[in-house]
């Protein structure tokens, strides 16, 4: 007799539905978890992602590409610096994090590096967990190189790969974050340090539910090592990296999203992602889960030309940016605030239609007697829009 369908396994096939016959889940990396944190409103990407949907593949079969990811170029130099970081068995990598993090233990003399290969995610997070039993008990540096670490998210599990995890002798944990962009004179752009730090934030929440389950919890540290090359040559730097504030803001966000399951039983029947399917049948799928756009997913979402084109041509405020958008209360559309800002509908005690409205009028005295008055806000779309993107692209 066939084991009874868990809830579990029934929500693996319907999103393997969704996914298309024969394509394989995309993996949700901790890049991915931090840019889906910084948007938890938008259930189109909680349910893209929670499928394991490849969305740069699904926006090129929408019409809309993205222009987002890593080049060629950037990903093999950072490869050639993570192999020379991690050479003679992460022999310099150890000295970086005694001497940042852990300086009052005893020097990595030699340390343990234990094979972590199985088959599949869940057989390396499996393998993954029982290395670091072994080394917390063991009470020696050990350095774990690409381990695989399993995260609950949405619902559904998130497998998430850290350059390295190290276990010091005192049976604590730390994560390591490599990255080609320098740091000069000790410092680095603080923009990227930023996002290293939110990533590497991802990975210190997935250790604390490995280390929650054994007994007794081991520590996961919350400064991280961010190593990079020193100034402009080859050779690896390091800094710790508080990452406790970015830590909490990811939890709190992570866990208001809203679960993958209760997303997908709200779809008609035979929705399907399949970058096979045409483009009018993928767009109807889309469109069908309520997205939340805001300008911020220029920088963090393969999809976002195509929610863009959407939230435009509903005129929707939110392509104004968030600001923009709190400002204006309960209009939603360009339209609702043109036509409030007119006079022409919208409630006077409202105070985003009564500071339209003195706007509004402030422009037309403004105007009078130069030119004859364009309608209010008639270039304004625009503008705001290149405001809220340019806001968008600071975040990058
Ligand atoms: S681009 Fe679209 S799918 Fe992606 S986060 Fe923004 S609204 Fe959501």
């Amino acid at each position: 007799m066939p084991p009874p369908r868990t809830r579990g396994t029934a929500l693996r096939r319907q999103l393997a539905e969704l996914r298309g016959p024969g394509v394989p889940a995309r993996a949700l990396d901790a890049r991915a978890l931090a840019a889906l944190a910084a948007n938890p409103g938008c259930r189109r990407r909680a349910l893209l992602d929670g499928a394991g949907v490849d969305k740069a593949a699904l926006a090129g079969a929408l019409g809309a590409p993205s222009a987002f990811g890593q080049s060629q170029f950037a990903l093999t130099r950072g490869n050639a610096f993570e192999a020379r970081v991690k050479a003679d068995g992460g022999a310099e990598l150890l000295r970086l994090v005694h001497r940042r993090l852990d300086p009052a233990a005893e020097p990595p003399e030699r340390a343990e590096l234990p094979e972590l290969s199985a088959a599949g995610p869940e057989g390396r997070a499996e393998r993954t967990a029982l290395a670091l039993r072994e080394a917390t008990a063991a009470g020696a540096w050990t350095l774990l190189d690409h381990p695989m670490l399993a995260l609950e998210v949405a619902g559904s599990p998130a497998f998430l790969e850290p350059d390295a995890v190290v276990v010091h002798p005192d049976g604590s944990w730390t994560v390591v974050e490599i990255k080609s962009f320098p740091m000069l004179d000790g410092s680095a752009d603080p923009a990227k340090v930023g996002a290293a730090a939110r990533q590497a934030a991802v990975y210190v929440l997935a250790l604390e539910h490995a280390a929650a389950r054994l007994d007794p919890a081991p520590r996961v540290r919350h400064r991280v090592l961010l190593v990079c090359p020193k100034d402009f040559s080859n050779l690896p730097t390091a800094s710790a990296v508080d990452v406790r504030k970015q830590r909490a803001v990811t939890a709190r966000q992570l866990a208001r999203l809203t679960r993958v399951q209760d997303i997908a039983d709200a779809l008609p029947e035979g929705a399907c992602f399949s970058p096979e399917l045409p483009a009018e049948e993928l767009t109807a799928a889309v469109e069908a889960v309520p997205a939340a756009y805001a300008p911020e997913c220029l920088a963090a979402c393969e999809l976002a030309f195509h929610c863009r084109a959407r939230a435009r041509a509903r005129g929707a405020v939110t392509a104004l940016g968030r600001s923009v958008r709190a400002e204006l209360g309960g209009l939603s559309t360009v339209d609702d605030v043109l036509t409030a800002a007119r006079g022409e509908a919208g409630d006077p005690d409202d105070p985003a239609v009564a500071a339209l409205r003195r706007a509004a009028r402030l422009r037309a005295e403004a105007l009078a007697g130069h030119r004859p008055a364009a309608p209010p806000g008639g270039h304004r779309q625009e503008t705001l829009e290149q405001d809220g993107e340019r806001q968008g692209a600071a975040c990058r």
